[in-house]
Parts: C-alpha cells; structure tokens; sequence
C-alpha cells in the first residue's frame, strides 16, 4: 500500500510541473519547492521514485515512467524480502505477481482460512487428533488425505499439496502496470 502511495504521489509531482502557467499551484511553485518552505510538496520529493523521474523530466512519457515504477516495485519488493523479519512475505509471495487469493471470489473468513492454509496455521495453532483418525494428527498433509482433496480438486496423486498447488498463483500475471 505504501508503495502505491509512493506511486500516485510521484504522478502529483509530476503533473504539477504539467499544469498550465495561470493555475495556483503553478503560481506557488517556485516558493513550495525549497526546502524553507516546508511544504508538503518539497516532502514529496524525498520519494524515490520521483528521484528516479526528476533528472529525465522533459523526456519521460508514460512507457518510461511504467518501467520506473516497475523498477521501483521490484526493489521495494527485495528490500521487503531480505528485510529482519521478512519471513512471511517470501513465503507467501515468492514473486512479485498478483497473488491468486487476492483476486478469487471469496469471503473474508474464507480469504483468512486460505492464507493460514499456506502459511500452515491449521485451526487451533497446533495440529490436533483427526476427528475420523484420532490416532492421526490433522496436519496439512493429513488434511490433504483425509478430505480426498486430489480427488476433489481432481488432481493427480504426485501433486503433494493439491490444494496449495491450486492456489499457486500463475507466474504469467507479473505486475506489468
Ligand atoms: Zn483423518
């Protein structure tokens, strides 16, 4: 979300220099574009990818722009993955894609069902006997046999995680926009 902030805030920047010389803010830029001033608009420009825009200013169109936000995400994204607790996101988010539980139909409940699904965070913190096996824990693997989830989801036995393996999200939806 910070990062779409970044972004739309970067585009501000940039279409405040675009606005015509009789408009307000046009008039006011030459004053909230020093640091005295301690404008919002001069705290905008700390963003680093208005840093990456300023200095090609009077050639950039939106293509350009697009690969600068794109490169923009992607080094959010790896400053985010090697970060000191950042354990989940390479876990849940191995790429920078549009994950697929994000966009599939689904309550809130069910969304936060599926997303312990794969971090492995089965209800009650702990796996705990099986209801049909009480000799067995019902840990994901268990879970996966026991509710016949290949067969359910119609998926070959070799598939380990069937479930897991359908909510995978497609690596051909890399953030392009
Ligand atoms: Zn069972």
């Amino acid at each position: 979300m910070t990062d779409r902030a970044r972004i739309l805030q970067t585009k501000y920047l940039i279409r405040s220099l675009q606005l015509p010389d009789d408009t307000l803010l046009q008039r006011l830029l030459p004053h909230i574009k020093t640091s005295a001033s301690r404008s919002t608009w001069y705290k905008l420009t700390a963003i680093p990818l208005w840093k990456e825009c300023f200095p090609i200013l009077d050639v950039l169109d939106w293509p350009t722009f697009n690969k600068l936000k794109l490169q923009f995400l992607e080094d959010s994204y790896k400053a985010l993955c090697t970060g000191p607790y950042s354990k989940l996101i390479p876990t849940c988010r191995p790429e920078m894609i549009v994950d697929t539980i994000l966009f599939l139909p689904m309550t809130n409940i069910e969304r936060s069902q599926v997303l312990r699904w794969r971090l492995g965070w089965l209800p009650g913190g702990i796996p705990r006997p099986c209801l049909s096996h009480p000799l067995e824990k019902f840990t994901r693997t268990h879970a996966t046999e026991c509710l016949h989830m290949h067969s359910r989801l119609k998926m070959p036995i070799s598939v380990e995680h069937s479930l897991s393996y359908v909510l995978q999200p497609p690596t051909c939806q890399k953030i392009t926009k």
